[in-house]
């Protein structure tokens, strides 16, 4: 089927704006991306038509949640193609999710000398949790590096793992070099040492087709608003013999069978994970732009995105006084760049007053930055929704910039 992207750009209301009377052309995806219709509908409905907090309730609006909620669950599960829905744990997102593991499977698995692999391209949500960890337990951070294209070393990697390792916490995709990181072949060498690991995956399902069993993930942790989804609602995978090993993270309501100033009995999996009234309104909106993802097929989104990423490369390797960060064989649809002699911040100021939306900065990931000696880039991101002719916008957009600087 082809790829409609008029019928796509309609679905998402935001986009038909001026800002500062330019047409808004937003490549600041990876920070958070915009939502259909269908999403904004969807949250609206359970306001209007069915709130009421979830599994306590007897009467006619809470089943109605409770079942909406639930539902979300299962799409979520056959998105990411989990084993069981009770693998599938709602949080607030990528950060939240990552810590639960980092305070829970740390608090059972991690003691003094043990070792956590991470590497140097991760985002700060994936670096902090992990230093508090080793500061907390004693233990150590390990750290796989990358080369200049911004692709993992994965001999280095192999040297690093050991008896002592107890996890290896990994992005996906990187959020500022655009890099897929080969997670399938990074899992395989851990299994091998009987090491699970976590895939952070914030950047990547709503650009490439995730299949945690495929990828035989132990833990996978993404949000919901940056696949096109509401803020504040999260997921992490993990799989059953792992989630039922570790302790709870969070506790109160929910997440109990029964209590008495005795003796709590934690609830079965998912429960004992989602501690509180669960961001239902989340969920079910989550569920609905999983729902729009695979109503437009990921592969189409991932092709469409890919054109996107070529054509913008080729574009931006056009400026002579440009440079590209990340360069990596296999990559998503972001550029991070950086004009010579030309701040990045003064940089995403004109282009803003341009309409175009760009990220400036370190994007979390400071060490990136500290690896390069620079203080930060200017980030284009694309989603499903953005042309080659915005690219364009962009393009002009920065040979503009030159011409005032120079
Ligand atoms: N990991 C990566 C790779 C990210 O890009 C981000 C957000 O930019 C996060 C984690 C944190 O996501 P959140 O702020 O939604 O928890």
């Amino acid at each position: 089927m082809a790829y409609d992207i008029q019928k796509i750009r309609a679905d998402f209301p935001i986009l038909h704006q001026n800002v500062y009377g330019k047409p808004l052309v937003y490549f600041d995806n990876g920070a958070t991306s915009q939502k259909p219709q269908s999403v904004i509908d969807a949250i609206s409905k359970v306001y209007k038509e069915i709130n009421s907090n979830i599994h306590r309730g007897v009467h006619y609006l809470s089943t109605r949640t409770t079942d909406k909620y639930e539902n979300a669950r299962k799409i979520v599960k056959e998105f990411i193609n989990a084993g069981h829905f009770h693998e599938v744990i709602f949080t607030s997102g990528t950060t939240a999710s990552i810590n639960s593991v980092m305070y829970s499977f740390g608090e059972k698995f991690v003691n003094k000398g043990d070792e956590i692999i991470i590497s140097a391209m991760e985002h700060h949500s994936n670096i902090v949790p992990w230093q508090i960890l080793c500061e907390r337990k004693g233990a150590k951070l390990q750290i796989i590096p990358f080369n200049e294209n911004g692709e993992l070393l994965l001999n280095e990697y192999e040297k690093l793992l050991s008896e002592k390792t107890k996890l290896v916490a990994i992005n996906h995709v990187s959020n500022t070099l655009g890099t897929i990181n080969p997670v399938k072949e990074i899992i395989k060498i851990a299994h091998r040492n009987d090491v699970p690991v976590l895939v952070d995956g914030a950047q990547a399902v709503h650009h490439t087709k995730v299949d945690v069993q495929d990828l035989d993930a132990d833990f996978y942790a993404f949000s919901g608003h940056k696949a096109y989804g509401p803020t504040g609602i999260g997921v992490l995978y993990g799989k059953e013999k792992w989630l039922e090993a570790m302790p709870p993270f969070l506790s109160g309501g929910d997440m109990i069978k029964t209590v008495t100033f005795e003796k709590t009995v934690y609830n079965d999996l998912p429960f004992k994970f989602e501690a509180g009234t669960a961001n239902f309104v989340g969920a079910i909106g989550l569920a609905e732009a999983l729902k729009y993802i695979t109503s437009v097929g990921t592969e189409n989104i991932s092709l469409h995105e890919a054109g996107l990423l070529e054509y913008g490369t080729k574009k931006l390797e056009e400026i002579a006084d440009l440079k590209i960060y990340g360069n990596a064989r296999n990559k998503a649809s972001a550029i991070s760049f950086l004009l010579k002699n030309i701040h990045h911040s003064d940089v995403g100021i004109i282009l803003d007053k341009l309409g175009v939306a760009v990220r400036t900065g370190n994007h979390c990931t400071q060490p990136i930055m500290d690896k390069f000696d620079i203080s930060g880039t200017v980030r284009a991101s694309f989603a499903m929704y953005n042309t080659k002719e915005e690219i364009d916008v962009l393009f002009d957009g920065l040979k503009k910039i030159i011409e005032m600087f120079s």
